[in-house]
């Protein structure tokens, strides 16, 4: 979802909703060990200019598929996904930057813009630690001014919503590891004995014949 900034009207909060495409999901959740998504609501966000930053608060609720992690059933739960986070145009950043530096409003606008674009080549990690220095602008997130682009958003929102691991119940047995038999379905005697790989197993009933 992309939104342009011109299209939130002076103070008036601004709320879009969109169904979340299955590919977008996929693609989101790539490498978030195991989970697809089953169905979801639409993701709805409100935008509101605050002072020159632009508020986000948006959600969607997902049932996510993901295999048990230890008899790998398939289970399915909901996942409410929600975020409210600043976006602060890159331009007024850098331009704050310039102000704390002493070097105060002299150049341009031109002269600013280009001048951001070679600071954020130059010393990206340095104006992000510097950034993270002013107490206000700790959560908030950059953008070119022009376009909020939700993607990474919500995808980072996903991930962090998504539980690192999901058992089916809380006494889930799991998987034998002898047979590989469901011990929740039934049992199929190997439990308690010492664990032996199936395929040694075998090996010990061959005879040599000499
Ligand atoms: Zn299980
Ligand atoms: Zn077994």
């Amino acid at each position: 979802m992309r939104v342009k900034i011109e299209e939130i009207q002076g103070l008036e909060p601004l709320t879009v909703s969109e169904a979340i495409k299955p590919e977008t999901m996929a693609e989101y959740l790539a490498d978030a060990g195991g989970f697809s998504l089953a169905r979801a609501t639409p993701l709805t966000v409100t935008f509101k200019r605050v002072s020159g930053r632009v508020l986000v608060r948006g959600g969607f609720v997902g049932n996510f598929s993901v295999p048990c992690k230890r008899c790998l059933s398939d289970e399915t739960i909901e996942v409410p996904v929600d975020f409210s986070l600043r976006m602060v145009e890159e331009a007024r950043r850098s331009e704050e930057d310039d102000a704390q530096a002493g070097e105060g409003a002299g150049g341009g606008t031109g002269r600013r813009k280009k001048r951001t674009k070679q600071q954020k080549k130059d010393d990206d990690g340095e104006a992000e630690i510097a950034a993270s220095f002013e107490l206000d602008e700790i959560d908030a997130e950059p953008f070119d001014g022009k376009t909020i682009d939700l993607d990474p958003i919500v995808r980072e929102q996903v991930l962090l919503a998504l539980p690192v691991a999901v058992v089916c119940r809380e006494d889930c047995k799991g998987l034998c590891t002898v047979c590989g038999q469901n011990l929740n379905e039934s049992d199929c005697g190997h439990a308690g004995k010492k664990e032996v790989d199936v395929r040694l197993a075998k090996l010990k009933d061959i005879k040599l014949k000499n």
